[in-house]
């Protein structure tokens, strides 16, 4: 049952165990002295380090520290809504393990909860230090899925508050792949923002790689959209409009007799439908395998242990 006025920390934590100690005791100290009831839940997701020992030892101390451990690697998203399962509070806060959202915002979060707002977006006001590329790639990137989704997303992070009523309606999805950071936007509700600044990374380095931050978009995108189907018609239509030109042309000059033997461009033709063929397929396949890994409905997280 949730607990009134009580806030539910949760953090997602993948091999951290430099950081769990120092987040604790920056939250503990902040929202003792502001007081706020709450309790935190780390969810360690299958961490190779000592991340969930520290955990414990801190469940061991603190009444208000819970921890949930995977059985293995689950992903970010896995770990924020097994954090949601096992949440009592009236409103429940996702943030890193790392300090890069920071802690100072939370009891102004809280207050605009107190004050009626229902969602509390932390937007970001610069995306902290990162290479270039990486800021490019995630420009597109939150484009396309703003695009997608209707809801600017250009500066929204994980970092948010939420209400138990809109706790509960992203609860009652069944997605195996959510994207919470769109979905949170999605279910609606009164929202305000709330802009903070990305801090630096306390300890540790980010889980993030080329590959793994390409799977994300696509599969996030993907999850959201079925555009990128249509793009496949689109590429059809205009490959057909590109035949009737090429179709009328090749008649004409073949009943005028100046046909060339065209032997390039019937290579060309062919490498650029099989791979326009290839390409739609391949959009079209990773669709039936989203469908095919709905369909199977593996839950979204194992837990193996448990403290607090
Ligand atoms: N994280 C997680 N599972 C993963 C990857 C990351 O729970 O598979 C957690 C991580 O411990 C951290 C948060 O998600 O608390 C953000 O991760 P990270 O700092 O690596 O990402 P970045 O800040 O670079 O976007
Ligand atoms: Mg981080």
């Amino acid at each position: 049952m949730p607990t009134d006025d009580q806030l539910s920390i949760i953090i997602p934590s993948c091999n951290e165990q430099d950081n769990i100690q120092k987040t604790f005791q920056v939250i503990y100290k902040l929202l003792t002295q502001n007081k706020i009831p709450f309790e935190i839940i780390f969810v360690d997701d299958g961490s190779k380090d000592a991340t969930y020992q520290r955990i414990q030892e801190l469940s061991l101390h603190y009444r208000q520290v819970k921890g949930i451990s995977f059985s293995r690697n689950f992903g970010k998203e896995a770990a924020i809504f097994a954090g949601l399962e096992s949440a009592c509070g009236s409103c429940c806060l996702i943030m890193d393990c790392d300090l890069q959202h920071p802690a100072e915002v939370i009891p102004d979060m809280y207050r605009l909860w107190k004050e009626g707002y229902e969602v509390v977006e932390g937007v970001k006001t610069s995306r902290g230090k990162e290479n270039p590329v990486h800021t490019l790639c995630a420009r597109g990137f939150y484009h396309i899925i703003s695009s997608v989704t209707n809801i600017d997303m250009s500066r929204a992070s994980d970092f948010k508050l939420l209400d138990r009523k809109a706790v509960d309606a992203l609860l009652l999805m069944p997605e195996r792949a959510p994207f919470f950071r769109a979905l949170s936007s999605w279910v609606g509700f009164r929202t305000v923002s709330l802009p903070f600044e990305v801090q630096e990374r306390t300890a540790g380095s980010s889980k993030w790689s080329v590959w793994s931050l390409t799977k994300y978009a696509i599969r996030n995108i993907t999850s959201f959209s079925g555009a990128p189907m249509q793009l496949v018609s689109l590429l059809g239509w205009i490959m057909f409009l590109a035949s009737v030109i090429l179709g009328i042309q090749s008649l004409y000059r073949y009943f005028t007799g100046t046909a060339l033997e065209g032997f390039t461009t019937v290579i060309l033709l062919q490498l650029i439908i099989g791979s326009v063929l290839m390409i739609s397929l391949g959009i079209i396949g990773h669709y039936i395998s989203r469908i095919y890994d709905e369909i199977k409905a593996r839950p979204r997280y194992i837990i193996s242990k448990r403290c607090g």
